[in-house]
């Protein structure tokens, strides 16, 4: 191999690096005054992930990834949960709200969102001079 493939393999590589400590956004430590203790990461299982499970904005086939978010109370409760696509970093961060009357169930209320960092694979408008 020369070494101009190796220099342009090493930066390659380092620019991957680079993309993948940059883009996965920061979960939010704490919300209205209460402290956050994320779990890890992990695959959402599929009956959490509704119907479809590609990210609707750069068409990565999915499961998204999710984590839950833990406060403490009398003992620690999950509180909150996140969503983030492991392709384009679009990530969305929900409180889970249980209500005390109506409907059973959690409702999810967003509380922070982080928008995709790559461009959309499926359009061409940026580069297209006649769009
Ligand atoms: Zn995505």
């Amino acid at each position: 191999m020369a070494d101009a493939d190796l220099l342009a393999e090493i930066a390659a590589l380092r620019a991957e690096l680079a993309a993948q400590q940059r883009t996965i956004p920061a979960l939010p430590s704490e919300n209205d005054g209460q402290a956050i203790r994320w779990q890890p990461w992990r695959q959402a299982p599929e009956i959490l992930a509704h119907v479809d499970l590609a990210c609707a904005q750069c068409a990565h086939p999915g499961p998204p990834l999710i984590a839950f978010g833990l406060v403490e109370e009398r003992r620690p409760v999950i509180r909150y949960q996140a969503s983030r696509c492991p392709a384009c970093q679009e990530m969305t961060v929900y409180r889970r709200d249980h209500p005390k009357y109506g409907m059973p169930g959690t409702r999810l209320v967003e509380i922070a969102y982080h928008p995709p960092q790559t461009p959309p694979a499926s359009t061409n408008e940026e580069t297209n001079p006649h769009a």
